[in-house]
């Protein structure tokens, strides 16, 4: 079905629309979700970097499949300024087991789970499949840039969740440093994770956040995300963050155009 707006559109009519064309772009982009179910995923898509002649500016022309890269129009990440407050649905978390493995896939260190925990938004649920870290953070709050960002992939049925938490340099967390202790430090093949590593560790207890809908901040960049960007950052030691940097120097990209969207805030709690 098509709307075609006459004069001004209303806002129903907007947003109605606008979540059309998101139900479109999530069955089309169905296929786009195999590189993050798959382990080794990100490794076999080694073709872009974060500069030069195949950096994020470039993305969108690499390869047919990352065309939404540059003709998105929900991409992320984005600096969240102005988030409107508003009743949520609450987070509910419940993540026990270990992540399977953990990987230098060339591109950021990745933990991945064979069979993932669960996330409750709402009614809709969705499956932790992995969680990786940006040096530094993707997302900005009001301007702001953070250390660092991790990222908690959860699939659903229709698209996914990702919940991102913000990094600071401070009191250290035993869960990052046995990350940063255990991360392959040459590009290879996944390896088994230390099984003490609880992704549980790396989530700070005010779980208040933003809400907006965006995309894969990496090729193929599908704008299949449902973003949860935690507003309360966790503290981690200052070398852990510069062993991780070693790696990797700068992983974060650019943030892109919000355009019309809304970002939601929920309550603190
Ligand atoms: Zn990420």
């Amino acid at each position: 079905m098509f709307v075609v707006f006459a004069q001004h559109p209303n806002q129903s009519d907007l947003k109605e629309a606008v979540m059309q064309r998101r139900q479109a772009l999530k069955l089309f982009a169905g296929l786009a979700l195999c590189p993050l179910c798959a382990p080794t995923g990100f490794a076999s898509e080694s073709h872009w970097s974060y500069e030069g002649a195949t950096g994020p500016e470039k993305w969108g022309g690499l390869d047919a499949a990352d065309a939404a890269c540059s003709a998105g129009g929900q991409q992320s990440p984005i600096d969240i300024t102005a988030p409107i407050s508003a009743r949520q649905p609450p987070l509910r978390i419940s993540w026990s087991k270990r992540p399977d493995t953990i990987v230098n896939n060339g591109h950021t260190i990745q933990l991945d789970f064979a069979e993932g925990d669960t996330l409750h938004m709402g009614d809709r649920r969705y499956a932790l499949k992995q969680f990786h870290f940006h040096h530094p953070s993707e997302h900005l709050i009001e301007g702001k840039r953070f250390a660092m960002e991790a990222h908690f992939v959860h699939a659903g049925t229709d698209g996914l969740a990702v919940i991102g938490v913000l990094m600071v340099a401070g009191e250290p967390n035993a869960m990052f440093k046995k990350i940063v202790s255990t991360m392959p430090r040459e590009e290879g093949s996944p390896v088994p994770a230390d099984p003490a590593i609880d992704p549980g560790g790396l989530l700070p207890t005010q779980r208040a956040y933003c809400h907006y809908e965006g995309s894969l901040t990496t090729p193929p960049c599908s704008e299949t995300v449902d973003w949860i960007v935690l507003t309360h950052p966790i503290e981690v030691d200052e070398d852990d963050i510069a062993r991780f940097a070693k790696l990797y120097p700068m992983n974060a990209r650019p943030v892109q155009n919000r355009d019309r969207r809304f970002i939601l805030r929920s309550g603190p709690r």
